[in-house]
């Protein structure tokens, strides 16, 4: 009979995207039984593209058995070119800088994800956890429509704002980092990316990306990255993140003055039912774990619009999944482990600031920005560091555990 190290342990992943799907797989396939709590009433869609660069997601990925089928629905990856006012191309930023390896679209990969875990797995979606307590042989938790349960271990894999961070480790400014800047995204889910090839096999490819700056902030119009993109310069501002109108009217005060196809953009706010706006923050933890509790994916080392988000997340659920089973669900054991791995290989997310290199905050900077682009040295050298940094860790097997799926 196949080892079973996390037989019996009941484990709550809250959040079903990229980091907590991925968690269930890896839990489930060592024998824990799990449930996902998702506070959207289904899986969510989002239009934006996320990559994977090198051979430790490369890695990963293939011991998942989800790169074929990753590889077949990629984006095909588009250049941005830097536009003037006019119109007229300053610079191209290469796909392959950009897009990584190989792209797709966040919500395909989610869908994937979740195909691998939806009949083994319990997922509860429209609920979320109003409050946890550990208290020493479990953790009880209460959620906002299911009835109250009891869970070995509880795992954040809630996002940026965690919630589960919140209410385990403390609260939201303790940890996250605002950066300077504001992004919003822009898109229809209905009709955002054009269709698959007719046999399927062909990339799914959107037009090349626009992008136009004037100091402090860019609008970035098609390419894989998200359908209409906004990044602007801004002190922390005061707003609510569930009010997109609010939000909406905040975009069109800030653009209000910018010509080129901008006011098209705008123009098309009202129709974009895909919509967000948020600081561009990082969040800063010295461990990720605390008692019966652990955190993965961006609630401990996001870093937004920084890159390897999509990369960490699956690395962190492989080595706390791993690290788990190792000692057979002894998380006082696996938890400062996972630490020890995943601490210095997040250091990218707490270091990386993606505001300057998408907005610079004067004319000059942004020709800086330009130049690396059009000069072969310097864009191979930044090649060349961002492969060290999606490499640079040393990740165990744990193969000998692994039950058939
Ligand atoms: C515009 C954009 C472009 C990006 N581009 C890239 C890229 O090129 N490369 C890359 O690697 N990464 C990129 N990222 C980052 C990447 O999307 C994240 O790093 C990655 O998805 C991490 O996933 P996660 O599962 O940790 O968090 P998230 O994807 O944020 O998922 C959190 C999940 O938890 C749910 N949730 C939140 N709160 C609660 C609650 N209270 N109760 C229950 N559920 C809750 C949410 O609904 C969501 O499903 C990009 C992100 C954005 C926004």
């Amino acid at each position: 009979m196949a080892h079973r190290p996390l037989g019996g342990k009941r484990v709550l992943i809250c959040g079903a995207s990229v980091a907590g799907t991925s968690l269930a797989y890896w839990l489930h396939r060592y024998g824990a039984e799990v449930t996902v709590i998702e506070r959207a009433p289904a899986l969510r869609p989002g239009g934006q593209a996320v990559d994977f660069k090198g051979e430790t997601h490369r890695r990963v990925l293939q011991e998942m058995g989800v790169l074929e089928e990753i590889e077949r629905r990629q984006t095909g990856k588009t250049d941005l070119l830097v536009v003037d006012g006019q119109g007229r191309q300053r610079a191209t930023i290469p796909g392959e800088f950009i897009g990584g390896d190989v792209e797709i679209l966040r919500g395909d990969l989610n869908e994937i994800l979740y195909d691998l875990t939806a009949e083994t797995c319990r997922y509860l979606f429209g609920d979320t956890i109003t409050a946890v307590r550990d208290n020493g042989s479990g953790v009880e938790v209460i959620f906002e429509q299911a009835p109250a349960e009891s869970f070995d271990l509880v795992l954040g894999a809630d996002g940026i704002h965690s919630r589960v961070r919140r209410l385990a480790f403390g609260p939201e400014a303790d940890y996250v980092r605002h950066l300077g800047y504001y992004y919003a995204v822009a898109g229809a889910t209905v009709g955002a990316d054009s269709a698959d090839s007719a046999d399927g096999t062909a990339p799914k490819q959107r037009a090349v990306g626009l992008m136009y700056n004037v100091p402090g902030r860019l609008a970035l119009l098609g390419g894989s990255k998200a359908p209409e993109l906004y990044v602007f310069a801004a002190d922390p501002i005061d707003i609510d993140r569930g009010d997109a109108a609010a939000q909406k009217a905040l975009l069109r005060h800030r653009y209000r003055d910018l010509h080129w196809r901008v006011p098209e953009m705008l123009g098309r706010l009202d129709g974009a039912d895909d919509f967000f706006l948020d600081s561009i923050g990082r969040v800063q933890m010295d461990s990720y774990t605390r008692g019966r509790i652990a955190l993965v994916g961006d609630s401990a080392y996001g870093n937004t619009l920084g890159g390897f988000g999509t990369g960490l997340a699956m690395v962190g659920a492989y080595v706390l999944a791993g690290e788990l089973a190792k000692v057979d669900g002894d998380h006082r054991i696996a938890y400062p482990r996972y630490d020890a791995v995943m601490h210095p290989y997040a250091k990218i997310a707490r270091k990386g600031n993606a505001g300057p290199f998408m907005a610079p905050r004067t004319a000059l900077r942004i020709r800086l920005r330009n130049w690396t682009f059009t000069n072969r040295v310097t864009f191979k050298l930044m090649m060349k560091m961002t492969d060290s940094f999606a490499n640079d860790v040393h990740l165990l097997d744990y193969p000998n555990l692994v039950q058939p799926a």
